[in-house]
C-alpha cells in the first residue's frame, strides 16, 4: 500500500536551483528519465541484488522511472548507484570506513556523479538502501501493507556524506509480525528469531545472518535435561532444602560442580562445532518463580555467593569459564547469560570476559518503566553496575500484557523512554518481547515500527515516530488516532498503581472514562477513515476496548441487549484479521469467542 505523504525531504533543492554537476548535485530523475543505473557489487550476493530490487521499487513508485539494474562491471561510462563494497566505494576508501561501523553500520555517499550505498558488512549494505531511502528520499516502511513514498518529479541528491551506525549491535521485536523478512529487512530488525529470510515472495527468499542467539535462553534444561539426568547425577543440580531439585522451571545446576562444567563446556562446543552459523550461544539459568528460585544452597555454590554479594556469581564464573573454551576453539563467538529475578545483582569479585554477554530481563514498573519512582530502583542500579563491569549488556524488555494481549495497554511513552535510557545508558543490544503468538495484537504495527526505529535510531523524538506512523497507516483517520493515544499517554503516565513486568488486570487498572471516550474518539476515526484498508486498522484499535466491554459489561457501560452487537463486530474483526491468540498460551480466540456467544447469543 503505496501512500503519498508530504514530507519535507533534505534531498529535494528548491525550484529556483539548477541542478548540475557544478553544484554537487546529483540529479537521479528528471523530466521522466534517469541516466542511472542501479549497479552491484561484484560477486553479487542474493541479499544485495534484493536491495537493489527494493530500491528500484522505491524510487519508481516515487518518480515513475525504474532503473536497470547491473553489476558493477556492466556500468558502462554512466553514473550510478553503487550498492555494497564494490570496487569504486573500495577506491575512495568508503569500504574501509563502513567496516569501521560495524557490520550494520551504513554509509550513504556521494563520490562525483555516483552515489555510494553500502554497509560495514552485507546486512549494513542492504540497510544502506533504506537509511538512504527513509532519511534522504521520505521513505516510510511502516508495516507489512504499509509503505510510504513521497511522489516526486525530480530526484536530485545534494552532496552527501552520511554515516550512521545504531549503539545497538543486537535489535530484535519478538513479534508475529517479525515473520515477514522483508518487513525485518526494512526495519532493520537483525534479531534470529525474526524472519531474515529476504526475497520475494516473503520468507522464501536468501538468509541473510542476524544476530543470532542459540540457544536462545534458559539453556541450562537444554543442556543438562533433569528428567534424563536428575537420577543418574544427583549432585549436577541445585540442592534446595536438603534435597537435590530438577526442574525446567524453578530449577538451577549446582554450578560450581567442576562436572558440571565439563559437561555444559563439551556440550557448548559440540553445538559450535555442529552450528557455524550461529555467533552466539546462550549459557544461562532455567526460568524461575518468584520467591521460588532454587539456587543451589550447597556449600561450594553458597561460598561463591557469599563472596561475590549475588546469586549470578556461580554462574559468571561457569558462564566465563565456558566463553575461554570457546573462544580458544572459535574465537570470534560469544556467550550469553541471562541475569534476572534473583541473579539480577552484578558479582562484586568476577567481570564478565569481554566475549561473555549478560542479558537482564526488564525488572522494573510496567507503566512508568525504568525510571518509576516506585519499582525502578533495583533495576536502575543493576543496569549501571551492569555496565560497570561488563563490555556487552544486553537488555530483555516486555512490551505488552502477556495475560491479555487485546488489552488497551499505555505503555508507548514508557517503551520509548526506556529504549531511549538504553542507549544513554550503553546498552548495546535490546529485545522487546511483544505478542509473538498472533496476528492482531493490541497496536502491535506501532509498537513494532516505534521500537524499530528507536533501536535502529534512539536519538528520533517518539512523538515524531508516532505522528509519521498515524499519517501513513490510518490516512484521513489519523487526527482521531493521535487524540486516542494521546489519552493513553495521560492514562498511563498518571496512573496510580505500579505494576512489575508483564502481566497485569486491565478490569481492575482501566479507568472506565478512558473506554468511553476512546469509544466516542475511535468511532469518528471510523467514520473518518479513507477506505478499507483504514477502516480495517481503524477497527483493530477498537477490539481492545470491546474486549474490556465484553468480559466486564458492567464496569466498562456496556448495555446488555447491545451485547450481540458489539460481539459481532468484535468477532468480525478478529476473523478478518486472522487473530488466533488473546492470552499467552495456545490458540483461544476462538474459545473466547464461544464464551462471549453463550453469554450474549447471536
Ligand atoms: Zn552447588
Ligand atoms: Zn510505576
Amino acid at each position: 500500500m503505496l501512500i503519498p505523504l508530504a514530507i519535507a525531504a533534505l534531498a529535494t533543492p528548491s525550484p529556483m536551483q539548477d541542478p548540475g554537476r557544478e553544484h554537487g548535485l546529483l540529479t537521479i530523475v528528471e523530466h521522466g528519465s534517469s541516466a542511472y543505473r542501479i549497479a552491484i557489487q561484484e560477486p553479487e550476493t542474493p541479499a544485495l541484488r534484493f536491495a537493489a530490487e527494493e530500491l528500484r521499487e522505491a524510487l519508481a513508485v516515487a518518480s515513475g522511472v525504474e532503473l536497470e539494474i547491473v553489476t558493477e562491471d556492466r556500468i558502462g561510462g554512466r553514473p550510478a548507484i553503487l550498492i555494497g563494497h564494490s570496487a569504486r566505494a573500495r577506491a575512495t576508501g568508503a569500504v574501509a570506513a563502513a567496516v569501521e561501523l560495524g557490520d550494520d553500520g551504513v554509509i550513504v555517499r556521494s563520490e562525483g556523479d555516483d552515489l555510494l550505498l553500502l554497509g560495514g558488512a552485507e546486512r549494513g549494505s542492504v540497510y544502506a538502501v533504506y537509511e538512504f531511502l527513509e532519511r534522504f528520499l521520505g521513505h516510510r516502511f511502516l508495516a507489512a501493507d504499509c509503505v510510504v513514498a513521497p511522489r516526486r518529479e525530480r530526484i536530485v541528491i545534494p552532496p552527501l556524506d552520511h554515516r550512521h551506525a545504531s549503539p545497538f549491535i543486537y535489535r530484535e521485536v519478538l513479534s508475529f509480525l517479525t515473520a515477514d523478512g522483508v518487513l525485518v529487512a526494512r526495519q532493520r530488525l537483525n534479531g534470529g528469531n525474526s524472519n531474515q529470510c529476504i526475497g520475494r515472495p516473503h520468507g522464501s527468499g536468501q538468509k541473510v545472518q542476524g544476530f543470532v542467539i542459540s540457544p536462545f535462553c534458559h539453556s541450562a534444561e537444554t543442556m543438562v535435561p533433569a528428567g534424563l539426568l536428575l537420577a543418574e547425577h544427583p549432585d549436577w543440580f541445585g540442592l534446595v532444602g536438603g534435597k537435590r531439585h530438577g526442574a525446567a522451571i524453578g530449577g538451577q545446576l549446582c554450578y560450581a560442580n567442576p562436572a558440571v562444567l565439563e559437561h555444559c563446556t563439551r556440550w557448548v562446543l559440540d553445538w559450535c562445532e555442529a552450528h557455524p552459523e550461529i555467533p552466539c550461544i546462550d549459557v544461562s539459568q532455567n526460568d524461575a518463580y518468584p520467591g521460588a528460585s532454587g539456587a543451589c544452597e550447597c556449600e561450594r555454590c553458597v561460598a561463591i555467593v557469599l563472596e561475590e554479594g549475588s546469586q549470578h556469581g556461580p554462574i559468571l564464573r561457569f558462564a566465563n569459564a565456558i566463553a575461554a573454551a570457546v573462544t580458544a576453539r572459535f574465537p570470534g563467538r560469544t556467550i550469553e547469560t541471562i541475569a534476572y529475578q534473583h541473579t539480577l545483582a552484578t558479582p562484586k569479585v568476577t567481570r564478565p570476559r569481554d566475549d561473555v554477554i549478560v542479558r537482564l530481563c526488564q525488572h522494573a514498573c510496567y507503566f512508568h518503566g525504568i525510571d518509576c519512582p516506585a519499582l525502578g530502583a533495583e533495576f536502575r542500579q543493576a543496569l549501571l553496575d551492569w555496565r560497570a563491569s561488563a563490555k556487552n549488556v544486553f537488555v530483555w524488555h516486555y512490551g505488552v500484557n502477556f495475560w491479555n494481549y487485546l488489552a488497551p495497554n499505555p505503555n508507548l511513552a514508557a517503551l520509548a523512554g526506556d529504549l531511549k535510557r538504553y542507549a544513554r545508558d550503553g546498552i548495546n543490544g535490546v529485545m522487546v518481547q511483544c505478542d509473538l503468538q498472533s496476528p492482531g495484537g493490541e497496536l502491535a504495527e506501532l509498537r513494532q515500527y516505534l521500537c524499530a526505529q528507536l533501536l535502529w535510531d534512539p536519538a528520533r523524538d517518539p512523538l515524531e515516530i508516532r505522528r509519521e506512523f498515524c499519517a501513513g497507516y490510518y490516512g484521513s483517520a489519523a487526527g482521531d488516532v493521535l487524540e486516542f493515544l494521546a489519552a493513553m499517554d495521560r492514562w498511563g503516565s498518571s496512573m496510580p498503581q505500579h505494576v512489575p513486568m508483564n502481566g497485569w488486570d486491565p478490569a481492575a487498572l482501566t479507568p472506565p472514562e478512558f473506554v468511553a471516550a476512546g469509544l466516542a474518539t475511535l468511532g469518528r476515526a471510523l467514520d473518518a477513515a479513507g477506505g478499507e484498508p483504514q477502516r480495517n486498522r481503524v477497527a483493530k484499535l477498537l477490539l481492545p476496548l470491546w474486549y474490556l466491554q465484553l468480559q466486564w459489561p458492567d464496569r466498562f457501560g456496556l448495555d446488555p441487549k447491545d451485547g450481540a452487537a458489539v460481539l459481532a463486530r468484535f468477532r468480525a474483526v478478529v476473523e478478518r484479521n486472522s487473530i488466533t491468540t488473546i492470552s499467552e498460551g495456545p490458540p483461544n480466540a476462538a474459545a473466547f469467542l464461544d464464551q462471549m456467544q453463550a453469554r450474549y447469543g447471536r
